[in-house]
């Protein structure tokens, strides 16, 4: 395989290489952009041109400076051994693939793709987006021995996107609809992933029925056809060996997948917690499962949401408190799929401790939420600060004011308002592993001192002005 012919560099090494607003040639797709989607489909050799690129939309010569478009990645495959269920293994190579290519950032995956092209690179001569189906051609073929022939189609026509759009969220909610018939309890292999090592070196998926990859691209059944392909490759059985406790998802197997593959960094992992020995979070995540310590329950938020959620944060910022493959009791990266999930983070409670959920988020899984839970979620319509969402909580008869979790966060307020220098009371701080330095004399040398898996418990966090007149 060969690149020499196109104008720019291809390797794994740009892989994970930043394109900022000032840096950008053009957008295509992310958070702004309505139409977004990346599709790879399995079909008969007769029906593939093999090499052939289309573009259906603007040209990177039509396209302005600094401007946006919607992107569509269709990728069409075939060859003799494939089936349908590496569909969405393959799709998740677009990711890779396409951040191969020095000058393009590519983030996310299925419907949320979030694409910068650099100034650099189209100096460079790339002037139309048919090379880049050329490289994925390219690479797929070589990568991936099993695809004998591919063909690459793309979208940035804002009204050609829709048909096409529609189509591949069908295909996206065909197979998350068949993997929620499976649970963990009924299979004897689960598998793990470690595609995202090269941005989370510490970070493997564990995929199970009921936990579906963090990126929710990958599904029990797609992990167990790629790792049938390619044993050796990114996708590989994990024995789930000995449950330790059914509540948690506590397996040794996933334990003993996760200390290799972190290299010792993470020792252990409950699937179905946030709070204790959480799944790694690479950064990847559809969601985050996010504690409200003043609540004692949970919020999520996902990719999509416009604006803050009730703790004030954006994803954005929760996104990156939670992943570079952390282990962070508190914040946690879920797949969507995991939601309708009968054992969502059912160590922690369950999905009776969701109280607070973004509109669309919640819109889009609440025929998967127990129908006497749905009208007691709040959203970002309903309430906008924790004091409000206590009321709506309490008004609404939500099943988490019944819980001690509850009674107990909520309960530190009368001597919260008794002495002022209280900022908040009760709170539980959760760290994961934290680092701090002691430094020597003269500020040289010194220890790192290393906290693993700590959550720090606070009676009253104190907030004081210092005096700097005030000798130390
Ligand atoms: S989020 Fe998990 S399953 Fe998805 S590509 Fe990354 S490591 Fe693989």
């Amino acid at each position: 395989m060969s690149f020499s012919d196109l104008p720019f560099d291809v390797g794994p090494v740009y892989e994970g290489e930043r394109i900022r607003g000032n840096q950008m040639y053009v957008e295509l797709g992310g958070p702004k952009s309505e139409f977004k989607f990346e599709l790879c489909r399995v079909k008969p050799a007769k029906d593939i041109k093999d090499g052939n690129v289309e573009l259906i939309g603007p040209d990177i010569t039509d396209m302005e400076v600094g401007s946006r478009y919607p992107i569509g990645i269709y990728v069409e495959v075939a060859g003799a051994q494939l089936e349908e269920d590496l569909e969405a293994v393959f799709e998740r190579r677009i990711h890779e693939f396409c951040n191969f290519i020095n000058g393009v950032m590519h983030l996310n995956q299925r419907y949320t793709t979030w694409m910068r092209i650099s100034k650099q690179l189209v100096e460079k001569g790339f002037n139309t987006l048919k090379m880049m189906g050329t490289v994925l051609i390219r690479l797929f073929k070589a990568e991936l021995n099993i695809i004998e022939k591919a063909q690459v189609t793309l979208y940035t026509d804002p009204k050609e996107i829709k048909k096409i759009h529609k189509m591949a969220m069908d295909v996206y909610n065909a197979r998350d609809e068949r993997a929620r018939g499976l649970h963990d309890e009924d299979v004897d292999m689960f598998y793990g992933c470690v595609l995202c090592q090269s941005f989370a070196p510490t970070h493997a998926c564990a995929i199970t029925p009921d936990r579906t990859s963090l990126c929710g691209s990958i599904n029990w059944f797609d992990a167990r056809a790629a790792a049938k392909v390619d044993p050796k490759g990114p996708i590989y059985e994990v024995p789930p060996g000995e449950c330790l406790d059914l509540v948690a998802g506590h397996y040794t197997g996933v334990d003993a997948m996760i200390k290799k593959r972190s290299l010792g960094e993470i020792e252990q992992i409950y699937l179905y917690s946030g709070m204790e020995y959480p799944h790694t979070s690479c950064g990847c995540f559809e969601a985050i499962d996010f504690f409200l310590p003043e609540i004692g329950g949970h919020g999520i938020i996902d990719r999509s949401h416009d604006g803050t959620a009730i703790n004030g944060l954006p994803f954005s910022a929760m996104a990156n408190q939670t992943g570079g493959g952390k282990q962070m009791p508190g914040f946690n990266g879920i797949s969507i799929q995991y939601i309708a999930s009968p054992k969502y983070q059912q160590y922690d409670g369950g999905i009776e401790t969701i109280v607070w959920m973004g509109k669309n988020l919640k819109d889009r899984v609440a025929e998967f939420l127990p129908a006497d839970l749905v009208d007691k979620i709040a959203t970002e319509e309903d309430v906008n600060d924790i004091n409000g969402l206590q009321a709506w909580l309490e008004e609404k008869k939500h099943p988490i004011i019944e819980t001690d979790a509850y009674k107990m966060a909520v309960g530190g307020e009368e001597e919260e308002e008794e002495e002022e220098e209280y900022g908040a009371a009760g709170a539980m701080v959760p760290m994961g592993t934290q680092t701090f330095t002691v430094p020597g004399a003269g500020g040289m040398g010194g220890f790192k001192v290393i906290l693993k898996n700590c959550k720090i418990h606070a009676e009253a966090i104190i907030i004081k002005k210092m005096d700097g007149k005030r000798k130390k």
